[in-house]
């Protein structure tokens, strides 16, 4: 995950080791190489121009610890930046006063959103949560089945419309879902929401008439972080269709370069949450800005 820009990162830092003292040149020299290697990254433009503002100010500025080497006050700079475009403190979910707790997921067909369900009701489980997950995802043949399947493998209950019932109603299924998480004592309700390939305005209007049905407690936007930007993008169409509180990175395993965790939050104004780095029910967790930032710079 990351290689490149952790390689990249590397060899600026070692360029650096061996100086008694930064000039300003050295800085400009180093803030251009991060630079470029956070553009090779497919970071946001934006992002990685306040990123290189923030360093070299600092670096030039009082802002260096004076028990520090040139290349590590660099490297403590570089960490604290990505931890702040990475979201800053980690965000836990929140749950409702008075369960159940609802969480929405939404968000475009192979993003990762069914098994995602199976990894957060494994992970609530962890927690002494009792979830239940919902198959609103009435679109594709095939989804109530698969979330059925992962329930499964997760341990976790499936509430899912009666077979037979034509296409039915995802809004009222949803709805349906908390009436039967309240009388069977289910204290967290992990919905799953239909996704398309793109984005259209049918698939807006079916989440948000699921959001204002079941009144979530958090809405999940959840991302392939592989598609790099246009995860960003499809974050912001998303947020201004549906609207949702944060972000579920997935499949960041097969990203190898890490524009989209590296934009999202910033570009957004929403905090990552959880991230999701395998097809294992175990490749899940909560998601916080320092780890993150600790191994991208390895
Ligand atoms: P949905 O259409 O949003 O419900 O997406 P699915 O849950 O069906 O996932 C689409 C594909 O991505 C499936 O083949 C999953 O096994 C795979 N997938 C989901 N999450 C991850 C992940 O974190 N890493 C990898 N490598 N694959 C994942």
């Amino acid at each position: 995950m990351f290689d490149t820009l952790q390689d990249r990162l590397h060899e600026v830092f070692k360029n650096l080791r061996g100086k008694s003292r930064l000039t300003e040149a050295d800085i400009d020299a180093t803030a251009r190489e991060i630079r470029l290697a956070l553009l090779e990254a497919d970071v946001n433009l934006g992002v990685v121009k306040e990123f290189i503002a923030n360093l070299k100010s600092r670096a030039l500025g009082a802002d260096v610890h004076k028990a520090l080497n040139p290349s590590q006050q660099i490297i403590k700079i570089v960490d604290e930046e990505l931890v702040a475009i990475l979201g800053g403190e980690a965000r836990p979910l929140r749950f409702a006063k008075r369960p159940p707790t609802v969480i929405m997921l939404a968000g475009l067909q192979g993003s990762g959103k069914t098994t995602l369900a199976g990894k957060l009701g494994l992970w609530l489980k962890g927690q002494g949560h009792s979830p239940l997950l919902v198959a609103a995802d009435l679109q594709r043949p095939n989804a109530v089945n698969q979330l059925q399947v992962v329930g499964e493998r997760a341990g976790v209950h499936v509430y899912a419309p009666e077979p037979g019932n034509g296409v039915g109603d995802p809004v009222q299924v949803a709805r349906q879902s908390i009436l039967h998480a309240m009388s069977k004592l289910y204290d967290v309700v992990v919905v799953d929401t239909a996704g398309r390939l793109g984005i259209d305005s049918e698939l807006m209007q079916q989440a948000a008439d699921i959001r204002a049905a079941v009144n979530p407690t958090e809405v999940l936007f959840v991302v392939d972080a592989m598609i790099g930007q246009d995860a960003v993008n499809t974050a912001s169409a998303f947020d201004d269709g549906v609207g949702f509180d944060g972000v579920v990175l997935t499949k960041l395993d097969g990203d190898a370069r890490g524009g989209a965790a590296l934009s999202i939050a910033k570009v957004i104004g929403k905090p990552i949450m959880f991230a999701s780095n395998g097809e294992g029910l175990k490749d899940f967790d909560a998601f916080h800005p320092d780890r993150m930032a600790s191994r991208i710079l390895g």
